[in-house]
């Protein structure tokens, strides 16, 4: 059971009357920057609307290339860059287009779904490395090194971290780089929590390792969920393979949405970082009153709580649906049983009611 297998029960719930919390979903609960309106009433008019080039719109896939250049410490250009209607399909297209059956990609847990999902998709070998709350959500570099054979050809990152909200020290993370390029591997890196990064956070893109792929987006940032956009950065042969894949899939990008979103790129987005910020720091507080053991996020927007040893928190979590709360299940990131994902995107008095609702339900 996965987060979208309990949104989905929610929103069913939510059709028969029923009063929900969403706790489970990572959706942030504030507005796009306002120039998203001002260009979604003047898109018709400018006339964005037709098909267009795979890679996306040349003056957007420009801007992405200076944005990352100026924000993420890369020496990158257009060519580098594949607009793609959010990072989950960036994700995939990556993995389906760079990997074959029979390979193997290691994946840190726990994780965002998907990651394992498109693997298993392409034919491609999952190996997981299980990190722990005891150990802070470090994975350890020799058990990295200890499963890597002739078939491992990734390793998937993404820090800020879903579930987490880990961000891996410096000196880790150059570990992980460099045990990539010894052994020729892609990184993927899905870097779409970076803007909510509340330590020192460094982009894979400044490596300026040539088998990197990064994935971004608009849709937490920006808060562009439904708008369906991100974008890909990587070595221009593989932004052309992925291009290929998307132009059999999709043709292009939605143009109006890529006009919007160029608009939007360089809106003053900091005050979505306070906000972030200022939830965390009240769930965090509040989980503790229950609690409940978690290392607190260094970023993104959720809590990976462990309610208590030998704990089936699958059935908590539906049990808590019947009560109106919504939280993601630990075992849709993994071997996480006992544990949940809470999300602090909310607004603060029904955060703190679907918290005392979760309290009541544990003292029973
Ligand atoms: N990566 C991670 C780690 C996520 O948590 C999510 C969304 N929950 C995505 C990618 C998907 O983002 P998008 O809306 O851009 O497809």
């Amino acid at each position: 059971q996965t987060h979208l297998t309990i949104f989905l029960k929610a929103k069913e719930m939510e059709g028969e009357g029923k009063k929900i919390i969403h706790l489970e979903v990572g959706e942030p609960d504030f507005a796009p920057p306002k120039s998203v309106e001002k260009s979604l009433l003047e898109v018709y008019n400018k006339g964005f609307g037709k098909y267009g080039p795979a890679k996306g719109l040349p003056e957007f896939t420009k801007s992405v290339a200076n944005f990352c250049n100026e924000n993420f410490h890369s020496t990158i250009n257009s060519n580098n860059v594949l607009i793609v209607p959010g990072a989950r399909f960036g994700v995939f297209l990556s993995i389906s287009t760079l990997l074959n059956p029979g390979d193997e990609v290691i994946i840190i847990e726990p994780a965002w779904p998907a990651y394992r999902q498109c693997a298993i998709n392409a034919g491609v070998k999952v190996r997981s490395i299980k990190t722990t709350l005891e150990n802070n959500w470090e994975p350890n570099i020799e058990q990295i090194q200890g499963m890597i054979n002739s078939n491992t050809k990734m390793i998937v990152l993404n820090y800020p971290n879903n579930p987490t909200g880990k961000i891996l020290p410096k000196k880790l993370q150059d570990d992980i780089v460099e045990i990539a390029r010894k052994n020729d591997l892609y990184i993927l890196s899905d870097e779409i929590y970076s803007e909510y990064s509340f330590s020192n956070w460094e982009s894979i893109l400044s490596y300026g390792y040539k088998k990197s792929i990064v994935t971004q987006s608009f849709s937490k940032s920006y808060a562009m969920t439904g708008y369906r956009i991100g974008y890909v950065i990587a070595d221009q042969v593989l932004i052309d393979k992925m291009a290929s894949l998307q132009a059999l899939a999709i043709t292009n990008v939605s143009e109006p949405i890529q006009y919007v979103a160029l608009q939007a790129l360089n809106a003053d987005i900091s005050n979505n970082k306070k906000m972030v910020k200022s939830k965390i720091d009240l769930l965090v507080e509040k989980a503790k009153e229950l609690g409940l053991q978690f290392v607190k996020p260094d970023g993104a927007m959720y809590i990976f709580a462990k309610i208590k040893d030998d704990f089936d928190s699958t059935q908590f979590v539906f049990d808590l649906l019947d009560d109106g709360v919504a939280l993601a299940p630990g075992e849709g990131f993994g071997d996480y049983k006992n544990f949940v994902r809470i999300t602090a995107i909310q607004d603060e008095k029904r955060l703190i009611e679907g918290l005392s609702l979760i309290k009541k339900r544990l003292d029973e």
